[in-house]
């Protein structure tokens, strides 16, 4: 099962330079369904890809394609309940949705009103819980009510009236209609246990959506979640299963992301341009949403170097005590540099990027540390944690180090990244060697022990 949302973020650096890569952007597909059931459903998953479009303007594209689809449904009630059934069986651009439904009772779904007058609500002062990701809030308690938003898993919601099948609550001072299945009156276990788990002085603000698979999308009320351009796919979380620290480290497989050079987000939140030459020139505005990455001397591509040091170094956490989010969990996540940054600042207590340089001489490892230029420096979010990126940076390279790992120069390189200009949290974009080192599974092993060290030693545990 995947998630819905998306991240991503953008990882100009002179290192992962490399080749550029000629794929075109990949957008989320809708569900081609008639079944009167599966309009219901997607209530929760349809229209709901708009957000995570990587188009423009997702909420009048996604917009009309629900709507479209749903009056397209209505108009066929014929349909069996078997047909229904053989739906649910369809791949589903959300798989997330998806499961819901095939837990559900398809009969039971059925019963649902597709839309109930306003007179018959009951007037109530509660608070719910939303139990699945993009669920739809409509102006009427009707299929065909105009959509204003939609709302993931964990979101609490000011209830105001009840009706058979629909609730009425109240969002932003306006009145919308949420389907009463997806409303708990309960708040989520898995969103209980997120919010109550990172306890570290560093991040404060580990409010993350996540569903019961772990799978975590891009909450675009997040802090410049709006500047992402893609963010259809999700990260996962895994979570210790002894001696946990109440700790979360986002391990960022760099690269993977289809499509991802063929967008391109703000360098800076505020507009500014880089200060750096990289992936991205020196006075660009705009970055490449996801670079591509290099290709080693020996024909591996970057990408899937770093999602197996990803995942050597996941294991070595999770061994040790600490909680992973996944930002990449698969050879292609649809999450910019941005997305997966936002992401990141709002699940985990430091952020670590993968990376190895375009370089080909085996120069060693070493981190991105953030530019001295004093406008950089003195630019939000960076001013008030450029102090932490750079001390996670040298515990990671001292933990490299530890455990014989080759260093570069002194151990860093000055480099504008998206990454950086985006996080929140302590951030680090390491770049484990480059074209020309080796990268067999015994020294992905070393790396992870030297990494997962180094993160001891930031933490102080
Ligand atoms: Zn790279």
């Amino acid at each position: 099962m995947v998630a819905l949302a998306l991240v991503a973020t953008v990882v100009a650096t002179t290192g992962c330079a490399g080749k550029k890569e000629s794929s075109s952007a990949t957008t989320s597909s809708a569900v081609t369904t008639t079944a009167e059931e599966t309009t219901k459903k997607q209530e929760v998953s349809t229209a709901e890809t708009a957000a995570s479009d990587t188009v423009q303007s997702p909420s009048s594209d996604a917009a009309q394609n629900g709507e479209s689809k749903g009056k397209e449904a209505t108009s066929q009630q014929e349909t069996t309940k078997q047909q229904a059934a053989n739906d649910t069986n369809t791949a589903d651009a959300e798989p997330v949705q998806e499961e819901a439904a095939v837990n559900e009772d398809v009969e039971v779904l059925a019963d649902i009103p597709d839309e109930v007058p306003l007179a018959a609500f009951t007037k109530t002062a509660e608070t719910g819980y939303v139990t699945a990701n993009r669920v739809n809030i409509r102006q009427q308690p009707s299929l065909s009510g105009k959509k204003m938003s939609s709302v993931n898993v964990g979101t609490k919601l000011r209830i105001t009236g009840k009706a058979d099948g629909w609730t009425q609550v109240e969002v932003n001072g306006k009145t919308g209609y949420v389907f009463a299945k997806y409303i708990s009156s309960t708040q989520p276990q898995q969103t209980q246990s997120q919010q109550a788990a990172p306890q570290n002085a560093q991040n404060t603000q580990n409010t993350a959506k996540v569903n019961a698979q772990g799978d975590i999308g891009l909450d675009m009320s997040w802090k410049y979640a709006n500047q992402s351009a893609i963010h259809s796919g999700s990260a996962k979380l895994y979570k210790a299963s002894a001696n946990r620290k109440g700790i979360t480290i986002a391990v960022n497989a760099g690269h993977g992301t289809k499509g991802g050079e063929s967008k391109k987000t703000l360098s800076h939140p505020d507009g500014s341009p880089k200060s750096t030459g990289g992936t991205n020139g020196k006075g660009a505005v705009k970055s490449i949403a996801v670079s591509s990455g290099m290709t080693f001397n020996d024909g591996t591509t970057e990408a899937a170097a770093t999602l197996k040091m990803a995942q050597a170094l996941k294991t070595e956490l999770l061994n040790r005590g600490y909680d992973v989010v996944m930002i990449r969990d698969g050879a292609d996540v649809q999450l910019d540099n941005i997305a997966r940054t936002v992401i990141a600042n709002n699940t985990s207590n430091a952020h670590i990027a993968l990376h190895w340089d375009s370089t080909g001489n085996d120069k060693g490892a070493f981190y991105m540390k953030v530019p001295s230029t004093p406008s950089y420096k003195a630019m939000e979010p960076v001013a008030s944690h450029w102090k932490q990126h750079d001390a996670l940076g040298s515990a990671l390279v001292g933990g490299l180090k530890g455990v014989g790992v080759k260093i570069f120069s002194g151990g860093s390189m000055e480099m504008d990244l998206t990454q950086t200009s985006y996080s929140t949290i302590p951030s680090v974009d390491i770049e484990l060697g480059d074209k020309a080192s080796d990268h067999s599974d015994a020294t992905i092993q070393k790396l992870a022990k030297g990494l997962a060290d180094g993160v001891g030693a930031y933490f102080g545990k």
